[in-house]
């Protein structure tokens, strides 16, 4: 399976990578829709939020905790930020490896496009 994700994960393919540990990674947006857009993904290939299980839950919960940690570091928190889970075709969802996007760094209207 060529995942772009699952490749960057294993170095295959370069990334601006800000976090990384045993079971979650974040980096840079290549194309950034914020000042501030990165993405959080699980290392483990989950396809979409659809396909998370119980088991999952501490992951889940990880993945907001180093979102918040980067929203700190990166300066955003005060002002406020956006989380994202786009799923499955009407969501946008673009890349079938389960990411979180954090953006920051203006405001955003409600609701999205
Ligand atoms: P989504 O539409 O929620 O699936 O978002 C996929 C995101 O991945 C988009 O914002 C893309 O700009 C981003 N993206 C795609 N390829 C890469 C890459 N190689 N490195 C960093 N971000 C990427
Ligand atoms: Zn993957």
């Amino acid at each position: 399976m060529d995942c772009i994700f699952c490749n960057i994960t294993k170095g295959a393919i370069p990334a601006d990578i800000l976090h990384r540990d045993d079971d979650v990674m974040a980096f840079k947006d290549i194309n950034p829709k914020a000042p501030v857009h990165i993405l959080i993904i699980p290392i483990k290939h989950i396809e979409t939020v659809l396909d998370l299980s119980d088991e999952d839950n501490a992951l889940i919960g990880k993945m907001v905790m180093v979102a918040n940690q980067l929203a700190e570091k990166e300066g955003i928190d005060e002002n406020g930020f956006r989380l994202v889970f786009n799923c499955r075709e009407h969501g946008g969802q673009e890349v079938y490896h389960l990411h979180l996007h954090l953006m920051g760094g203006r405001s955003f209207r409600w609701p999205p496009g």
